[in-house]
């Protein structure tokens, strides 16, 4: 059968796309160069102007059919898909990422080790109220073989008037209590301008929630090189709590520890909802120790055993319990935190739960 008009024609336009695609391939190729070239000159990969004079001289070139508009439209095209080639895809590159490094992070807490392999426990107020009350919880927690205890001097609360926190005040009882009774402290710091100030009193820093992405708080703690305990925001996703992180690693501190705290769901049965999953993925993605804060994730004390349980078998490093002498006079979370009698309980039923090989 002889060759139709219409044939002969799709044969060169299939001849055409040929030449195409090789000549956008090549052109693809120096795209790649210039982007190395940019990179080691430290220049953007972006350059506006360079593209205004390229697509001025190619309509100046134009003879038609294509109308100068619909050459600037096919060009523009093919100058995104240059850049995108040209950008490094930052995310595959992580500092906090397993990608980075395989090697799980041990984050040393003046000797107590996270992330090693040995889950540990870290209990304590909500907030540090009086030395009398810090004083007393830390003479339980001793008793009960816990290291390292919490207490919230600086208080992020919904409303302006509710208790806002003891302030430095409270990082120096935190000192003076752990120093007697030979016990490391976390406590959170909201003003990047205190950060310097409170390594003086605590062993690790603590981003609150609602800090997870105040930047400026993150890099300050990125400069210092004191743990962190970076917790997850209310409605971040991982991939945002990840990067939080990244900021705090790519300033070198790399004693970051993340904790997750529950997300914001629309379920009322619990005070937020515990994410599970994002244990074993966070691990995965992840070289950084990874916690779970049992207290405000569900924000009730009857099932606080099942998910630090739940918690340690999805591969958490850590668990985070809020304990108070007498939690009903408690100035904040009166209604979540245990009493001595009912965190030994817990901490019984939870350290004997880790005697399962993992
Ligand atoms: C806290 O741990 O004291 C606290 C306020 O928790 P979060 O930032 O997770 O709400
Ligand atoms: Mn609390």
């Amino acid at each position: 059968m002889s060759e139709t008009k219409l044939d002969q024609l799709r044969k060169r336009l299939d001849e055409v796309n040929m030449s195409l695609l090789d000549l956008l391939s090549e052109r693809a190729r120096i795209a790649q160069e210039i982007g190395i070239e940019k990179e080691k000159q430290g220049v953007p990969k972006f350059d506006p102007v360079r593209e205004n004079h390229m697509l001025a001289e190619l309509t100046s070139a134009n003879n038609g059919p294509f109308d100068d508009e619909t050459i600037r439209h096919l060009f523009k095209h093919i100058f995104q898909a240059s850049l995108k080639l040209q950008q490094v895809d930052h995310t595959k590159h992580l500092l906090v990422s397993r990608k980075k490094q395989k090697e799980d992070t041990i984050v040393s807490i003046r000797g107590v080790e996270v992330g090693g392999g040995s889950p540990i426990m870290i209990a304590g107020p909500c907030s540090v109220e009086s030395y009398e009350q810090v004083r007393q919880v830390a003479a339980h927690l001793k008793t009960s073989g816990i290291t390292v205890m919490r207490g919230g001097a600086f208080k992020p609360r919904t409303s302006p008037y509710d208790f806002q926190g003891l302030g430095i005040e409270g990082l120096r009882i935190l000192k003076e209590v752990a120093d007697e009774f030979g016990l490391r402290t976390i406590s959170e710091i909201v003003d990047p301008a205190h950060i310097e100030l409170a390594c003086q009193y605590i062993d690790v820093i603590q981003i609150g929630a609602r800090n997870m992405q105040n930047f400026e708080l993150l890099k300050a703690a990125g400069d210092i090189r004191k743990p962190i305990l970076l917790k997850r925001g209310l409605a971040a996703t991982i991939d945002e709590f990840l990067h939080a992180a990244e900021y705090i690693v790519s300033r070198g501190n790399t004693q970051v520890m993340l904790i997750e705290r529950g997300i914001r769901t629309y379920e009322k049965a619990t005070r937020n909802t515990l994410d599970i999953s994002a244990l074993p993925i966070l691990k995965q993605e992840s070289h950084l120790p990874v916690l779970v804060d049992v207290t405000h994730s569900t924000g009730r004390k009857d099932i606080l055993a099942p998910c630090a349980k739940a918690a340690l078998a999805a591969g958490a490093d850590g668990v985070m319990v809020e304990v108070h002498p007498n939690p009903a006079t408690a100035l904040s979370d009166a209604q979540q935190q245990l009493n001595f009698e009912e965190f030994t309980r817990f901490y019984d039923d939870v350290r004997n739960f880790t005697l399962v090989p993992r």
